[in-house]
């Protein structure tokens, strides 16, 4: 006895075009689809279900984002929408006033490439908002904070404190801290902030789950991990929020490279968990990020020749990191921004190949022709952010200069290329919506701004709605479970109120989730 979903535009995904007007479902897996009579006339149906005329696609699932983190942005100051520096102060003066005595100010998302004047702030101006409070501003790419004299002292950072490996404390002439800090720098502070309760963890992942769904997305490839008091409590928050009855979602967690041990001595290997939350790849960084000139190149950044970005590990440790995985039974999941960072994960995926499943090389912003090759002749998948593109430019060209930017951002070239693409948001470091992710692919320009960016990488519709469809079950090797609406695969749908192959571009943002449905159970309903 199953559920036939019907009166909607059944959007396959199996080929452009293809539609069907009903879908036969059992035990949360399609059995049968095509027509309502044909259905009815085949199968035991006990519930139907009307979709109202509205367009149902294969449940979206982000490739790469970081829940928890998606969750505290909904909870905690949220920078990411300032426009000026006068705002952001205001901001933070609100916020410190709101704060309990000896708390932490902590703020997330600021991004001086949205102010006129892209002022970074400095510690003593810092020292004037938040005179008595510790505070933890991270930029919108998580790969740079800044924090005042309060935090500095904490940490114990001083004129004297040299930079850790793969870290950057930035110093003025004098010599003294500025309160800039770049990756692992980072970590000297922020391993002094009091750590967070289980129900902070708990509070904040669902409201994640929440405003996922909300915007039509079934899963997510997540990775928290590490971040917030090790791995067993992490994956206790996942079991409790997303217990599979109240909350249904397709979790899959990477598995940062420090909790491997953990992992193992918990009992827990790659695979499933519970019905909804599985264990993937292995997490390594390689690079930072390209907003604080960290991500690694192969030649200097073009506005600073000074700098060619950060390596976080050396080839060796790099090797070993996925000998490590290997050895477990891993694929790695690599967050590469720049060519030198690909190449050098390139070097070492090819000398220790996987064995089972796929590798991912996340981001992947900054390639090289002769890289593509070696990337296609291995089994791997690419998690792309489309969205990137929106928020990247126009400031990202003199940062990479002419002749790196033909294989930046180039998600046409992957595709074409024959590689395998997966769409994710990096929430928070994007807005988590993929209807976002998908106007960014397809327009490759901000929504409701003229200019468009490489127009020639700009996806088509199928190609842009498969990354976030069958292209996330590719990442994880379910490519033959999900993704698509046909026999055999599971029951997620996303349902719209339009047609996203007829609408205009533009129009594509007014796009209304209906219903969101998880293992053949709406969980959100509009
Ligand atoms: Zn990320």
């Amino acid at each position: 006895m199953g559920t036939l979903w019907w009166n909607g535009t059944f959007f396959t995904m199996n080929a452009e075009n293809e539609t069907v007007e009903a879908l036969y479902v059992e035990d949360g897996i399609i059995k049968g689809s095509g027509k309502k009579r044909n259905l009815e006339n085949t199968y035991p149906i006990k519930k139907l279900v009307d979709v109202q005329g509205a367009f149902v696609y294969p449940g979206f699932v982000d490739s790469h984002l970081h829940m928890i983190g998606h969750g505290e942005k909904l909870i905690r100051l949220d920078l990411s929408t300032m426009n000026s520096s006068d705002e952001m102060k205001r901001e933070l003066k609100e916020s410190v006033a709101k704060t309990g005595k000896e708390e932490w100010v902590l703020g997330e998302g600021w991004n001086e490439n949205n102010f006129f004047d892209r002022k970074l702030f400095h510690r003593e101006e810092l020292d004037d908002i938040a005179p008595n409070h510790p505070m933890f501003l991270t930029r919108i790419c998580r790969h740079a904070a800044l924090v005042n004299s309060s935090a500095l002292k904490i940490a114990g950072i001083t004129r004297n404190t040299p930079n850790p490996e793969g870290g950057l404390i930035v110093k003025d002439l004098k010599g003294e801290p500025t309160g800039y800090l770049l990756d692992a720098a980072m970590d000297l502070v922020k391993s002094k902030i009091p750590a967070v309760s289980q129900a902070y963890v708990q509070h904040a992942l669902e409201k994640s789950v929440d405003d996922m769904v909300r915007h039509g997305l079934v899963g997510g490839h997540t990775e928290d991990l590490h971040y917030y008091n090790g791995f067993i409590q992490t994956l206790d928050a996942f079991k409790t929020v997303i217990d599979g009855k109240n909350r249904k979602f397709r979790a899959h967690l990477l598995v940062h490279h420090e909790e491997i041990t953990q992992m193992k001595k918990e009992g827990y290997s790659m695979g499933d968990v519970t019905s909804c939350i599985e264990l993937g790849a292995m997490k390594i960084f390689a690079d930072g990020a390209l907003g604080g000139r960290t991500a690694y190149l192969s030649s200097p950044y073009t506005d600073d020749p000074s700098t060619s970005g950060v390596a976080m590990h050396t080839v060796k440790q790099l090797e070993k990191l996925i000998q490590q995985a290997r050895e477990v039974g891993m694929p790695v999941a690599i967050h590469v921004i720049g060519d030198a960072a690909l190449e050098m994960a390139l070097d070492v995926i090819e000398e220790n190949p996987v064995k089972k499943g796929r590798d991912r090389l996340i981001h992947v912003q900054v390639v090289r022709e002769d890289l593509l090759e070696r990337m296609l002749n291995l089994p791997l998948v690419l998690d792309i952010q489309p969205r990137f593109v929106a928020s990247d430019f126009p400031w990202v060209q003199e940062r990479l200069g002419e002749q790196r930017l033909p294989y930046s951002f180039a998600w046409k070239t992957l595709l074409n290329k024959g590689l395998h693409c997966a769409g994710g948001s990096d929430a928070p470091i994007e807005p988590v919506n993929p209807l976002l992710g998908i106007h960014a692919a397809v327009t490759r320009k901000k929504p409701g701004e003229h200019m468009s960016y490489f127009l020639k990488q700009s996806l088509t519709m199928f190609e842009a709605i498969q990354l976030f469809t069958s292209g996330s079950a590719w990442a994880i090797g379910k490519e033959n479970r999900r993704g698509k609406l046909k026999e055999g695969y599971v029951a997620d749908f996303t349902v719209l109120n339009q047609n996203l192959f007829e609408v205009e571009p533009d129009e594509l943002l007014q796009t209304k989730v209906v219903m969101t449905v998880i293992d053949n159970t709406i969980m959100y309903q509009n």
